[in-house]
């Protein structure tokens, strides 16, 4: 396997599908990464993520190198080995945790001087010491460390942080590239940034190419400013983008936010939803979410998805789960949790034929149309 080579197989509108192939395995495109905080998918066992249809994981760089730190996973033979996962992972630079859930954080071009959430340890994170990290957890596909500002700042706040991320784009590829045998084997993305600004995106979007790297991120949305502005950027924004890397939209999103980019030519998402939502008694359907602990529910001797072909789908009833969800049982947030994994990669793979059969577009209306007729 070579170390990275992105192909594109068909296009629809600005949809693409594609395989991107590592020496860990292959990466149907577009993709959907579960979300490995804490070195695990929570609640799921890693063949029963594989199971569902995910070729790779994304692994959270600052909550890692808290605990049980970067160091101790790569003296126990690195992050796949320890947590059993043998495909590609994508780890985050760290930035973004660093900046929102941390304390008492000191910003310089330097990087970031913070204290641990959990016993406020005080740590500095800069582009060498995250790629430093990533490589101790032996990530697949590093990403840069960047610097993130509210959408709702200034356009001259918004100008200053995205120029600095450029800056430390350029120390991220060099740290990168300081570790030879990890980088002989390993994928580097770059992330643009400049909020909600053509000009700006441009701009960032010039800068890292001029860097060059294995693929494209596009940063800084999916944090707060609503679907439609969001999906104002992806108008144009990945175009700017060279179009032969792949391009990942970080944190995103909900299924229909995943439609929608899709069809403006993302490639790769991550988001905790599915398993976040698992653990709180939402399940995904294409009907539109529910909320197993409605009452309406107690004596539903259906699943929770009737176009589900998953395993929970085809043993279990609405009945059931909600009985174990409303008495707190540990199954009943496993069960929601891999349900609702099986429908967001069953949902990948739809989109992938649709693209592949030139249908996207009907697709993305049928679903629509569904998904928003919302049970409750
Ligand atoms: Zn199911």
């Amino acid at each position: 396997m070579p170390r990275f080579q992105f192909t594109i197989h068909a296009t629809d509108g600005k949809a693409r599908r594609g395989t991107i192939a590592m020496q860990r395995g292959e990466i149907r495109t577009p993709a959907f990464m579960p979300v490995g905080t804490a070195a695990t998918v929570k609640a799921v066992k890693p063949q029963d993520v594989r199971a569902s249809g995910a070729d790779i994981l994304l692994g959270n760089t600052y909550h890692l190198m808290l605990r049980p730190t970067a160091e101790r996973i790569a003296r126990l033979g690195g992050l796949h080995k320890f947590m059993g996962w043998d495909r590609p992972i994508l780890t985050d630079s760290g930035g973004y945790q660093v900046m929102s859930l941390s304390e008492l954080t000191k910003r310089s071009e330097e990087g970031v001087a913070f204290a641990s959430h959990l016993d406020g340890s005080r740590h500095m994170m800069s582009p060498e010491r995250s790629m430093e990290i990533q490589r101790l957890l032996g990530s697949d596909i590093v990403m840069a460390f960047d610097e993130l500002v509210p959408t709702t700042s200034t356009r001259e706040v918004q100008a200053k942080a995205m120029e600095r991320s450029m800056r430390w784009a350029k120390r991220s590829r060099a740290g990168f590239d300081s570790g030879e045998e990890h980088a002989a084997r390993a994928a580097l993305f770059g992330i643009q940034q400049g909020a909600l600004d053509e000009g700006l995106r441009k701009a960032s979007a010039d800068a890292l190419k001029d860097i060059g790297f294995d693929g494209y991120a596009v940063g800084g949305l999916a944090v707060g400013e609503g679907q439609e502005a969001m999906f104002g950027v992806l108008d144009y924004a990945p175009g700017q983008l060279d179009e032969t890397k792949p391009r990942y939209l970080m944190g995103v999103g909900k299924p229909d936010d995943i439609v929608g980019a899709v069809e403006r030519g993302i490639d790769m998402f991550d988001c905790v939803l599915p398993t976040r939502s698992g653990r709180t008694g939402q399940a995904f359907t294409r009907n539109g979410p529910i909320n197993i602990r409605n009452a309406r529910f107690a004596e539903d001797q259906g699943p929770l998805d009737p176009a589900c072909p998953c395993p929970v789908c085809s043993t279990w009833s609405r009945a059931y789960i909600h009985h174990l969800v409303r008495a707190g049982e540990i199954l009943g947030a496993m069960l929601m949790t891999e349900h609702n994994l099986w429908f967001y990669q069953t949902l990948m793979a739809d989109l992938r034929a649709a693209i592949e059969e030139q249908r996207l577009t009907a697709f993305a209306s049928d679903f629509r149309a569904k998904y928003q007729a919302k049970q409750d």
